[in-house]
């Protein structure tokens, strides 16, 4: 490809609406523009990138044996009432109705689709097993679609399905599609953890998600450092003895010594608290209601699982709410809020002489019960209560520790909390929806026997912003090899007025296409400067520079994106180092 023939559009400007650094790079280097919530149109460059993902996921579920099929993006109702979701998957399903007034909806994901090919394609268990993949478009009408492509509305997904007689099978099934898994994020040359997840709502018995390590991540997951246990934070607090404290309890908390700065929380929870947080979402008043703050911002993501908090102090986009405001918004949404106040102030009130405190939280923070926010004289004081257990505290991760080592013999491993983005997530699904939709084959004694199957997802276009947030340097992006747009840049300088140096340089990359190399020469006649600010922003792991003073010596100019330096090799050593 020459870069004067393609479509490349970077901008200088930092763009404001996005808040991590993927999401800033993807927009800086072109590779997306927005077209509404959570809809994007990938550009030229942003889609060589994506169908590199693709193509190495395409190949290694072809390596595992899956077999790829396409099923539409919009799916009749009557399938979805078969298992019930047509209610009951929620709002996040883009329900729709054509001229006939018939209902469908747009996939968000197809085991209902899957499963009704496979009760009419499959009659003996001859057949079996059978693994069913597609890669294609999904929609999810997302609360709150954020961070570009890493959690959009429309996104790019594989999704796989597999079919089996019995539970070995199934078994044998799940098995391949893990292995298949490590081996994509492993090409694909991210730094990645499979955790155990919960699979009850989905039911089956194992469930496993793959998560890229960085800290941008909206989940956090446990592992420890001396076996092999590693879970989402989610199954391993599921997994602590004890009931859940009910909202007063995780209240009553914020009076005990317990209490930790905003800062402090954000530490232990492992969040940036400068990144920006956009909506009010707790306010604290002093005790007669007179003085309103902003005392924090919490944005809670119901849906994702994920808290952010950030100090008002370094924060750019806030406005200060009205007493009136708030007790209007509490005023017209009771039912959680109103205990919370309530425990609040009852605790307060046994505690005399201290100030009291009132807490106001979000209805989504408050309705998950995730956190709550206190405020006296004192100072602000914040307690991260996630399922009813304080993260924050030294107590409950030795808690998970407890109940690590009480699964599993004492390894003398650390517990260690760190932050992932779900690229990934296989799940045994047992019969659950070949038994509501009546998909079985016949076994070998001719007898009806219903099969078992399993599902496993990747976020392909979730996977390009992912690999992005763990590389990436001041510059730019710099991408591994195997998802990079080009690997090699060949640049020119001056070739307007230097024909032997175009010439040279058209030579050199005709030469590295010939030879498998994937190059791109950049002949726009940019000055140097822009032009290497380009092929560093959009992240080309290798850059050749070309220019009279190099041809003079014999010498191209080598630079490996994340080398320090740029060194000169002749032909020969040039072409060693990019096959
Ligand atoms: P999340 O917890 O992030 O909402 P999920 O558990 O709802 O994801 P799955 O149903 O397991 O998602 O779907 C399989 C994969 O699809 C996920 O592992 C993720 O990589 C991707 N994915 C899900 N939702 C989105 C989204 N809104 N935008 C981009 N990718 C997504
Ligand atoms: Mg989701
Ligand atoms: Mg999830
Ligand atoms: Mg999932």
């Amino acid at each position: 490809m020459r870069l004067s023939q393609f479509h490349l559009h970077t901008v200088k400007e930092t763009p404001a609406e996005a808040e991590i650094v993927s999401h800033k790079l993807m927009l800086k280097a072109g590779m997306l523009r927005k077209l509404a919530a959570g809809l994007y149109t990938w550009s030229p460059l942003g889609l060589r990138v994506l169908r590199k993902v693709e193509a190495i996921v395409r190949e290694e579920m072809d390596r595992a044996g899956a077999i790829e099929l396409l099923m539409p993006t919009v799916q009749p109702r009557e399938l979805w009432e078969e298992t019930g979701r047509w209610e009951k998957f929620g709002n996040q399903l883009l329900k729709i109705t054509d001229r006939k007034e018939a209902d469908y909806c747009y996939a968000p994901t197809a085991e209902e689709v899957v499963t009704d090919f496979a009760r009419s394609e499959l009659a003996s268990y001859k057949q079996l097993p059978l693994n069913f993949y597609q890669i294609q478009t999904k929609f999810r009408d997302e609360i709150r679609p954020r961070f570009g492509v890493m959690r959009s509305r429309e996104f790019l997904m594989k999704d796989a399905y597999s079919f089996d007689l019995d539970d070995d099978g199934m078994r044998r099934s799940y098995e391949a599609m893990h292995a298949a898994y490590v081996r994509i994020f492993t090409r694909l040359g991210l730094r990645f953890r499979a955790v155990q997840a919960d699979s009850g709502a989905i039911g089956g018995d194992a469930s496993q998600e793959f998560h890229v390590l960085a800290d941008s991540g909206e989940d956090a997951i446990a592992f420890s450092t001396g076996s092999d246990y590693a879970a989402n934070i989610e199954t391993a607090q599921a997994a602590l003895p004890g009931p859940r404290p009910s909202p007063g309890e995780a209240m009553r908390k914020l009076d005990t010594p317990t209490q930790k700065t905003c800062e402090d929380v954000a530490a232990l929870l492992g969040i940036d608290l400068q990144r920006t947080v956009k909506s009010i979402a707790v306010i604290g008043a002093d005790a007669d209601g007179k003085e309103q703050f902003v005392l924090a911002l919490v944005r809670g993501d119901h849906d994702a699982n994920e808290i952010k908090l950030a100090k008002v102090e370094g924060l750019a986009n806030y406005r200060m709410a009205t007493e009136a405001e708030i007790l209007a918004h509490l005023g017209s949404e009771p039912g959680f809020l109103g205990p919370v106040i309530a425990d609040g102030a009852a605790a307060q009130g046994a505690r005399a002489p201290k100030p009291p405190i009132r807490v106001v939280a979000d209805r989504e923070v408050a309705a998950m019960a995730d956190f709550v926010v206190g405020a006296n004289e004192a100072g602000f004081h914040l307690a991260g209560v996630n399922w009813g257990r304080d993260l924050s505290e030294p107590d409950s991760v030795a808690d998970l520790r407890s109940v690590v080592e009480g699964d599993r013999a004492a390894d003398g491993g650390e517990l260690r909390i760190v932050r992932g983005i779900e690229v990934g997530h296989v799940f045994q699904l047992g019969d659950k929806y070949a038994q509501a939709m009546g998909c079985t084959v016949l076994d070998e004694h001719g007898k009806p026997r219903v099969l078992k199957m399993g599902c496993y997802g990747i976020g392909i276009s979730r996977i390009v912003a992912a690999a992005i947030e763990q590389n990436f340097d001041a510059n730019g992006i710099l991408w591994p090899d195997a998802m990079a747009p080009w690997r090699v840049a060949v640049c020119v300088i001056n070739p307007k007025r230097d024909e032997t140096v175009a010439a040279a340089a058209k030579a050199l990359y005709r030469e590295l296409v010939d030879a498998g190399i994937e190059t791109v020469l950049d002949d726009r006649g940019l000055r140097p400067g822009q032009m290497f600010a380009d092929i560093e922003l959009i992240g080309i792991p290798h850059r050749v520079v070309v220019s009279d003073r190099g041809l003079a010596a014999g010498t191209f100019e080598y630079r490996a994106r994340s080398a320090e330096g740029p060194e000169n090799l002749d032909r020969e050593a040039l072409f060693a180092r990019l096959r």
